[in-house]
């Protein structure tokens, strides 16, 4: 049956007992009533008139006047018509008959007398009649009203024990089905599938548990078919990672390892399962190259492995997750062989770039004395081959130097000589060093350096080479008729930095990344801003060599700001 019929019918059953409590008891009622009317009718008005006759009787001795005639006269005929007694009607009747003879005027006062105690005795008699018959009747009412009270008050204690039972069990009834359901509901929110109700009952409770039980068999399965598809794609993942020539390890967001391939193991030179679950901190304390892993800051890693010197650039992943981090990929990219070929093309444009360079000083030599009247005259044509030939002369010397930097720093033989300096010096030297150019494209620098200023720890050449290249750079992708600043200011942290700001067209996001990478050149450029694509490389070089910062900022259509920093010497220096 289902819920909502047998709320119907538990409801319907308690009506109807309450109808039939109701009824009993309005049936009794009326019976009471009956009986009580039947008693007043029947007999207390017997007793009445019998009085009244005796009363009108007694009230006067002698001959009856009119009016004792016409009040007995009455009163016995009402009597006459309400006999229901046994035993009533002679007594009545011998009554009447008495006082027919009383009322004969020529009674002697002895008949009278004795006629008058006879009537007394007949009257006497249907009073006792009807008294004897009140207390009978109403024996019989109070035994009806005994047995109805305990009619209805055995069917109210009924009532109040359905309706009691009904009140304490109905709560339950619903609510406990619902209480086990929310547990259930729970269990299942915590991915235990295996949770099955079971509610006897044929009614929405027992569909309902029928279809959580379906519900959660198909969590359960789709779980177990998602479990086996994850393993498969995890076994198909590790064999992949452990093919691989790169090292590859895998932590999850607390440090603790979860994988490492076969080629990371011959790295960090432990086997896997004592990697494997272990928090990687506690490995680095003992292993440098798992400690060098851990450090961020490292991308190009010397590493000796089985027998052998090897490098490795190290790379980091972020795992993420409904963007939360939930680990980590760390890979090493085996650059051995690129390694040994860099450091030929090193070697070997260090080689040229010097060999180069003696031939162009020697042609620069001979322009110069090209150039002097002395040697001879030179019509307008001529000079004008001149200067062109001094002007990429000019050029290649520029490309040779950067290109003989380049170098430098690629084998580690950078020298810096570090000393303490004012900013203003190097701004100084600078623009002093820039200022042909800018005039020939009548830019305008602006220059804003405090004299208050700290001194700055850094190689005077290299650094002045730097602020050069910004600046040449600035001018070169400024408009003509515009203006480049150069601010030098001092920061919270004691560093000094220098930044130059043109007003060109500025560099497409995507792009500035990659600018201080060797040979980048932003791509589209015109002729006019051919380069070698080194000069921000060597640029970044030189001031990380001084443990500074380089970097850029940019937006298209504005302009773009250089930016550097140095350390503030310290004060004895
Ligand atoms: P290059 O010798 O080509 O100037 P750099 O390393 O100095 O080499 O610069 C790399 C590239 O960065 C340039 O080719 C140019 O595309 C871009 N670049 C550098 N400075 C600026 C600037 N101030 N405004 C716009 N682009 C610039």
């Amino acid at each position: 049956m289902t819920i909502k019929n047998k709320l119907r019918s538990g409801i319907g059953f308690l009506f109807v007992l309450a109808l039939i409590c109701c009824g009993m008891s309005i049936y009794f009622l009326n019976r009471l009533s009956a009986d009580a009317g039947a008693i007043l009718k029947d007999n207390y008005k017997s007793v009445q008139y019998a009085q009244s006759v005796l009363t009108t009787l007694d009230s006067h001795t002698g001959s009856f006047t009119p009016e004792q005639v016409k009040a007995i006269d009455q009163n016995m005929v009402l009597q006459q018509r309400n006999v229901t007694e046994a035993g009533e009607q002679q007594l009545t009747d011998s009554a009447s008959a008495t006082y027919e003879k009383l009322k004969q005027p020529n009674n002697t006062e002895a008949v009278q007398n004795q006629l008058r105690s006879r009537l007394h005795q007949h009257l006497y008699g249907i009073m006792k009649l009807n008294m004897d018959a009140i207390s009978r009747k109403n024996d019989v009412a109070n035994a009806t009203s005994k047995r109805g009270s305990l009619l209805v008050a055995f069917l109210g204690a009924f009532l109040f024990l359905v309706a009691f039972s009904f009140a304490v069990n109905f709560p339950g009834y619903i609510a406990n089905p619902i209480k086990e359901l929310t547990a259930r509901i729970k269990e299942v929110s915590n991915k235990n599938y295996h949770q099955q109700i079971h509610f006897e009952s044929d009614d929405e409770f027992g569909e309902l548990g029928q279809a959580f039980n379906t519900m959660t068999r198909k969590l359960d399965e789709f779980e177990n078919s998602n479990l086996a598809s994850i393993l498969f794609e995890k076994k198909r993942i590790e064999t992949i990672i452990n093919s691989m020539q790169d090292a590859i390890i895998g932590l999850d967001e607390k440090g603790i390892i979860i994988f490492a391939n076969q080629v990371a193991c011959n790295l960090i030179g432990m086997k896997a399962d004592q990697l494997n679950g272990k928090y990687a901190p506690d490995i680095a304390i003992e292993n440098d190259l798992m400690r060098k892993l851990l450090v961020n800051d490292q991308a190009k890693l010397r590493i000796f492995a089985d027998e052998r010197e090897g490098f490795y650039s190290r790379e980091s992943l972020s795992v993420s997750s409904r963007d939360k981090v939930i680990g980590k990929v760390i890979i090493l990219k085996n650059i051995t062989e690129y390694q040994q070929l860099d450091e030929a093309k090193t070697n070997f444009i260090a080689t040229i770039s010097h060999e180069l360079k003696t031939p162009i000083s020697s042609i620069k030599m001979s322009l110069k004395l090209l150039e002097d009247e002395r040697i001879g005259e030179v019509n307008p044509e001529q000079r004008q081959l001149i200067t062109n030939i001094d002007e990429d002369t000019r050029r290649l010397l520029l490309i040779t130097g950067e290109l003989l930097d380049m170098a430098q720093v690629e084998t580690g033989k950078l020298q810096l000589n570090f000393g303490s300096t004012h900013p203003q010096n190097i701004v100084d030297y600078a623009v002093k060093a820039i200022k042909f150019i800018a005039d020939q494209k009548q830019v305008d620098i602006k220059v804003k350096c405090d004299e208050s200023l700290p001194k700055v720890h850094a190689d005077l050449d290299k650094t002045t080479w730097v602020l050069i290249n910004l600046l040449s750079n600035a001018i070169k992708y400024s408009h003509e008729k515009s203006t480049v600043e150069l601010v030098v200011k001092k920061h919270k942290n004691d560093e000094i930095e220098f930044s130059v700001t043109d007003h060109g067209k500025g560099i497409e996001d995507q792009y500035l990344p990659r600018l201080f990478e060797r040979y980048f050149k932003v791509p589209n450029a015109t002729s006019e801003q051919s380069g070698t694509g080194l000069g921000l490389a060597i640029a970044k070089d030189f001031i990380e060599a001084q443990a500074g910062k380089i970097n850029v900022e940019s937006e298209i259509g504005s302009g773009s700001t250089f930016y550097f920093t140095l350390k503030r010497a310290i004060a004895a220096a």
